[in-house]
């Protein structure tokens, strides 16, 4: 065993692999496997790049290698190769990609041997459920505690009921005689069942009946746009990237279950990767996969991925992806980094959405990254959606992405929802006065769908009661005393904002400045529509759906059952309301204070409220009840809504790329962004312009331009403040070499608190 060297990667910022001696007879190391090392004064995870005979570090230096993950099979040539590459095309060191893409249990080494061990596992049963801790002895505590932990989560495993109990085991083994509850084993890498934690998602319990397995799936007769997309996925040979551009309710989801189908009855190991932009969506696709493939596949072939699990069932469905056991994984954007042996074929659907975008860390896109595994592995990729990144769009236009076209919403009698615009100067021109932002035509549209039993949804993308308490007597602002930035008044909460810093206070009685009673909130939240919807709608059962009604973890979930269930005549909310859903009763939408988007100085954000709006509107007639979309606005002949009015994406997509394309903005350009955090706006601002010089002194910068460094909007956040410096090229190759070559000065120069690169950024 002498003479063996490896190099390692670890999640450090410096771009440098570390080379430690090889002394374990554990097993051979081979790239790909996780090692802990030591690294200065502490113990730290690393990840085997190489394995050579010789090392360049001197003997006396090198330290050794103290423990090495053996029985977890080492991650692929291929998956090293996308950490390469996402470290490369996004500045970062190979570690610091490479390892916060592993779950958190794998990254602890004093968690593998119980992680890849067997797993022993008590389950409750109703019948213990209903016995238990009466049947016990009022003055046998543990044994209580025992029982009450194992009711209150529903199970438990073997190391936990032993540290409640040192006789645990034996309990739980005749508490399983008596059928109160029952023994399991989960190999490693199997996914497991749901816990009791997690029972929300309801999908997955459902299809656990075996009996379930046994009844025929109903799967609908496809159209005939969608038999050809079907059919073009399918006879796709090496890296073929799709665009399936479908109208929302065209059924993408069906093309998609049967590509995979298709994929999975063609190649007996092969895996899929499908990712869904929010977590809320999940739910949805996992029962519909696991509905269609109920035959085809074992209940663990469908696997998780996304921030919802907890960190055990998290490193368990991602082993299950590793060995292969998983055959479709369903994820949010982190998925997109999971490690996937037989991967041969990917889907990303709501592709424009911006949540697939990481906006802190590594901040890559999901999206991309997808296309480049696709293209790395030779395999198909689908992205869908109604409303296609203006990038994705434009690659179709060039040909590079092969267009499929869903023009009709896929049921029979669904068609898509009519867009009426509701001029407010006009409405207040003519006397008709609007209650609490609520407009004539919107409160007697919502009063017609009450009668009528449907439902009807209010979008506003702005939370909280209202943005803004203000005293009309000073001019006083409540705003946040760490941030650049006004506090949003929460209603419910009885508490002011802040919603970039996290900071709160009370609500005054009175004006600071000048002690005035009549302190009033102006503009309108969420919850102040909520509030006006009940006085406005007498009788209309409300519910408000937004990042502060659904904080606690499974409430998203039981909010958007109750919709479904018929529970709500009226659903508020932000975006989240927006995507995705499939709601079979909503008839009305109603858009509230989208104008605001249309003057933003981001270049995207008109592109972004087109998708939005598309989306919302998407919600309504889904199901044959004819839909209609109300769209409040003082600007009725912006060319935004006229597109919208005719649900033109191709029209409004072809316009603004034209735009683009003259201003010289992407996709026509590709853009990274300096930001800098320092104690001062000037310390941020120096440290940018320090770094614009260095860039320039660089031979390979002549292709690149750079811009002034700038403050951003919210200057100050949680008392730093913000600059940032926007640099472009036509080129892709010269920017990216040109960041390649900068990074050096960017750690040298001083001055600032933090500072990141971002490549292609969104927000501008
Ligand atoms: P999208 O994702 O394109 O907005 P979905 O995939 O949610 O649309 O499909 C909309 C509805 O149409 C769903 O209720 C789905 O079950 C149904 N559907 C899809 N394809 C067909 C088909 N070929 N025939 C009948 N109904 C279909
Ligand atoms: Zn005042
Ligand atoms: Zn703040």
């Amino acid at each position: 065993m002498t003479g063996r060297y490896v190099r390692v990667a670890l999640d450090h910022p410096l771009d440098a692999l570390y080379d430690y001696r090889y002394t374990l007879d554990t097993c051979a190391p081979e790239p790909g496997m996780l090692v802990r090392v030591p690294f200065g004064r502490r113990d730290v995870v690393g990840l085997i790049c190489e394995v050579n005979a010789h090392s360049d570090v001197p003997a006396g230096k090198l330290r050794d290698v103290s423990a090495i993950c053996a029985a977890c099979p080492p991650l692929s040539a291929q998956w090293l190769a996308l950490a390469g590459f996402a470290a490369d095309y996004y500045q970062r060191g190979l570690g610091e990609v490479a390892l916060p893409a592993l779950p958190q249990a794998l990254r602890d080494p004093s968690r593998w041997a119980r992680l890849l061990a067997p797993e022993e596992r008590y389950r409750l049963l109703p019948a213990g459920r209903a016995a238990l801790p009466d049947a016990l002895p009022a003055r046998a505590q543990a044994l209580r505690r025992l029982a009450q932990a194992l009711a209150d989560a529903g199970e438990l495993d073997a190391a936990q009921a032993r540290a409640l109990h040192p006789k645990a085991i034996a309990t739980l083994e005749a508490w399983c005689e008596a059928g109160w509850a029952e023994h399991e084993c989960i190999e490693f890498g199997a996914t497991g069942r749901a816990t009791g934690s997690n029972a929300a998602n309801t999908a997955q319990s459902e299809t656990r009946d075996p009996r379930e397995a046994q009844v025929a799936v109903e799967v609908p007769r496809l159209s005939d746009e969608q038999a050809g997309a079907v059919e073009a996925i399918g006879a796709a040979h090496g890296f073929a990237p799709f665009l399936l551009h479908g109208v929302t309710g065209s059924g993408k989801t069906e093309v998609y279950l049967r590509a995979l189908a298709a994929l999975l009855a063609r190649e007996p190991d092969a895996q899929a990767l499908v990712l869904v932009p929010e977590i809320n969506l999940t739910p949805q696709f996992e029962a519909a996969f696991r509905t269609r493939f109920a035959t085809a596949l074992d209940d663990e072939a469908i696997d998780t991925l996304h921030s919802g699990l907890a960190e055990g069932e998290r490193a368990r469905h991602w082993l299950a992806a590793h060995t292969g056991r998983a055959r479709i994984v369903l994820g949010t954007r982190l998925a997109v980094l999971a490690s996937l042996p037989r991967l041969a074929m990917l889907v990303v659907d709501e592709e424009h959405d911006p949540a697939y975008k990481q906006q802190e860390g590594l901040r890559y896109s999901a999206r991309d990254l997808a296309v480049w595994r696709a293209k790395q592995l030779g395999v198909p990729v689908v992205l869908g959606s109604a409303t296609p990144s203006l990038e994705s769009w434009w690659q179709a236009e060039q040909g590079r992405y092969t267009r499929l076209t869903l023009s009709r919403r896929a049921i029979a009698d669904a068609a898509l929802p009519t867009v009426r615009l509701v001029d407010l100067e006009e409405e207040r021109r003519r006397g008709r006065a609007s209650f609490e932002g609520l407009s004539g035509p919107l409160v007697a549209a919502m009063k017609a769908r009450l009668e009528r039993g449907e439902q009807s949804l209010v979008f506003l993308n702005r939370r909280g009661y209202a943005p803004v308490l203000s005293c009309d007597a000073c001019g006083w602002v409540a705003g946040c005393p760490r941030c650049s930035a006004y506090v949003v008044l929460h209603k419910p909460e009885r508490a002011l904002r802040c919603h970039h810093c996290g900071w709160e206070s009370r609500i005054p009685h009175s004006c600071p400045e000048c002690g005035n009673v009549d302190i009033a909130p102006m503009g309108r939240g969420t919850q102040r529509i909520e509030e006006a919807l009940a006085s406005a709608v007498p009788g209309a059962r409300v519910l408000r759906i937004d990042a502060d009604s659904t904080r606690r973890k499974g409430s998203a979930q039981a909010l958007f059952s109750d919709v479904h269930a018929g529970d709500v005549d009226i659903l508020v909310g932000t975006q989240m309301i927006a995507k995705g859903h499939d709601f079979q009763r909503v008839s009305l939408v109603g858009v509230l204070n989208a104008d605001n988007a249309l003057f933003s100085h981001d270049f995207r954000a008109s592109e972004r409220l087109f998708a939005q709006l598309m989306q919302v509107s998407g919600r309504a007639g889904r199901a044959g009840l004819p839909g209609e979309v109300l769209v409040q606005t003082r600007y009725p002949r912006h060319a935004l809504y006229h597109a919208l009015a005719r649900q033109d994406y191709v029209g409004f997509a072809n316009a603004q790329l034209a735009e683009r394309r003259d201003a010289h903005l992407p996709p026509f350009v590709y853009q990274a962004l300096l930001r800098a955090e320092g104690r001062t706006l000037e310390a941020a601002l120096a440290y940018l312009a320090q770094a614009a010089d260095a860039l320039a002194a660089l031979p390979v910068a002549q292709r690149v331009t750079v811009y002034d460094a700038v403050p951003l909007t919210i200057v100050k956040v949680m008392n730093v403040h913000r600059a940032q410096l926007l640099v472009e090229s036509q080129s892709r190759a010269a920017l990216q070499a040109t960041l390649r070559a900068w990074q050096p000065a960017l750690r040298a120069l001083r001055g600032v608190l933090r500072w990141n690169l971002e490549v292609d950024p969104l927000d501008i």
